[in-house]
């Protein structure tokens, strides 16, 4: 976490590139490992905690090719094999240590379509960086390669300098497919099939296409304009879309087939279902799904208290359950909403917690406190049916279970009362039921994701899947991951 200002960290920056620059023989590994690990320039906690703005401000371009520097450009890459789209790691931070920015993002982008996207969200301790060598000499994942802020840097350049070729559309074929969804999957595919000279129509429920990159992730962690513009980038290439548009509701699936003529279909609809703890009080009034609070205050807008209708709670004490990024997102933007304390209630420790350790760092700089190893047992609610108090259970570690985490076991008679006003239930989400109950034949498991053969096809002739309809809740990357797969099949079959 960045704990000098960001004048500093750029200054710092620019007198040891200075120095290195200077040098006429090359570095050694060594001397590329001594160089200092870029800290990303934060904006100031007690600032932040008041404005919807993006909290990390992103590297100079002096720190982008310095921790560029960094990289030894191991024969083995292992960073690469981390990174579920394969990008040229190496590659990349290569032509960005020699300042060749755009040159470097044109590397990321033969394998990514939302470089500035995932620069910014990525789980990347636990997949490029994770395997990093210089991490590994350093004994800290922390100290790897900053591969995402480099890949952040040079994509958010090219967007602001306008340097972005606009793709080649191959002449057009006649052929039509139809994507469900906006979400990055979804997005991955429009485009892929586009290219080939394919007509594409995009059909989004929501009024705003983006899918969780819009409705979900905070403004803090990664601002709409980006989104907005990778989907301009698509209506430029001739991509239609069709919002307010349910299917299973407005139009059922195969009618899309059967009567509407498209030649093929994506179904991304995503992993939009919230789970509940199904304890008692759970439907009193002030307490949200972590997916309606944050759907109300990014795609509502509801943090624009002057000018936004939408209503959303802005009580004294807000508790969250859940220890996930969900759960994070849902604490801080209730900070951001006003909350004057915002807790977060989880039943195991923080070395369990599934939430990015950068994430966890920045809400507690933001004064979210934090109960581990207790849980909800019920809520209680007043007279009028508004939520007053939890009553929380204490938790202790057991055994490792499936998943390797160590099991919360509660301490019996543990019982106590923790007063509140409003609770947000942020303990995961299941894959979307509508189109698989409304569409006759599509195999789904028995948890509601839809299966796919290794080409993406479901079990309907014509019909595709993939990101976390496909997965359950999983990650943006992987979701453009399975995007690029289906899109290949999908442009191989209407050849
Ligand atoms: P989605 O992004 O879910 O998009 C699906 C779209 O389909 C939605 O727009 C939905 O409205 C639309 N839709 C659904 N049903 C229909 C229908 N019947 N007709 C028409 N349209 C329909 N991942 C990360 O990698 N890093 C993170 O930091 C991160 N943070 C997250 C924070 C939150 C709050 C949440 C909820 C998720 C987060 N994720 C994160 C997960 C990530 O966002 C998802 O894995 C990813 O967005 C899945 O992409 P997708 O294209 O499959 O679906
Ligand atoms: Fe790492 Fe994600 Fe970029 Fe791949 S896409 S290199 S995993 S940050
Ligand atoms: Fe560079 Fe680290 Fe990848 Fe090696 S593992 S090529 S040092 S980013």
């Amino acid at each position: 976490m960045s704990h000098s200002s960001p004048e500093t960290l750029a200054l710092e920056a620019r007198q040891e590139l200075e120095g290195l620059l200077k040098r006429t023989t090359p570095l050694t590994p060594k001397e590329r490992i001594a160089i200092t690990a870029q800290e990303m320039p934060t904006q100031d906690p007690a600032v932040r905690r008041r404005n919807v703005q993006e909290v990390a401000l992103g590297y100079t371009p002096e720190q982008a090719r310095l921790e560029s520097m960094r990289c030894l450009q191991c024969r083995n890459a292992p960073c690469v094999q981390g990174c579920p789209v394969r990008i040229d790691i190496p590659g990349f931070l290569k032509a960005a240590a020699d300042g060749d920015f755009q040159g470097a993002c044109s590397i990321i982008k033969k394998n990514s379509l939302l470089p500035a996207v995932c620069g910014r969200v990525c789980p990347q301790e636990t997949q490029c960086q994770e395997h990093c060598t210089v991490g590994k000499a350093l004994k800290s994942v922390d100290k790897a390669v900053s591969i995402g802020r480099v890949e952040r840097f040079v994509a958010d350049l090219e967007r602001e300098s306008g340097s972005a070729v606009a793709p080649t559309i191959k002449p057009a074929t006649g052929k039509k497919v139809a994507v469900i969804g906006t979400g990055p999957a979804s997005i991955t595919v429009a485009a892929d099939v586009r290219r080939e000279g394919h007509q594409v129509v995009m059909f989004e429920a929501f009024h705003k296409p983006g899918g969780v990159l819009v409705y979900g992730i905070p403004e803090f962690r990664l601002p709409k304009a980006i989104v907005q513009k990778e989907i301009d980038a698509l209506t430029g290439m001739g991509v239609e879309l069709k919002t307010n548009f349910v299917i299973g509701r407005t139009r059922k699936l195969k009618a899309l087939i059967e009567e509407d003529g498209f030649d093929a279909v994506f179904i991304g609809t995503g992993a939009g279902l919230p789970k509940f703890m199904n304890i008692e009080g759970e439907n009193l009034v002030g307490v949200f799904s972590a997916n309606e609070y944050l759907t109300r205050a990014n795609l509502m807008k509801a943090y624009d208290f002057e000018r936004a209708d939408t209503p959303i709670s802005r009580p004294g004490r807000v508790a969250v359950l859940g220890g996930g990024n969900v759960a994070m997102d849902a604490a801080r933007t209730a900070v951001r909403l006003g909350a004057e304390e915002v807790h977060i209630i989880y039943r195991r420790t923080e070395v369990e917690m599934p939430a990015r350790i950068e994430e966890l760092a920045h809400a507690k700089e933001e004064g979210v406190i934090f109960h581990l190893l207790e849980n909800a047992k019920r809520l209680i609610g007043d007279k009028d049916g508004c939520v007053t108090a939890l009553e929380c259970l204490r938790y202790e570690l057991g055994e490792p279970d499936a998943s390797g985490r160590r099991r919360p076991v509660e301490v019996k008679g543990s019982e106590f009362i923790r007063e509140i006003d409003a609770v947000i239930v942020a303990i995961g989400n299941d894959s979307n039921p509508l189109i698989p109950r409304t569409t006759d034949g599509l195999q789904t498991t028995k948890w509601g994701n839809i299966i796919v053969d290794e080409t993406g096809k479901t079990s309907i002739d014509r019909v595709y899947a993939g990101g976390d309809i496909v997965l359950g809740a999983a990650t943006v990357i992987l979701a453009m991951g399975e995007g690029r797969r289906a899109a290949a099949s999908i442009n191989e079959r209407l050849k």
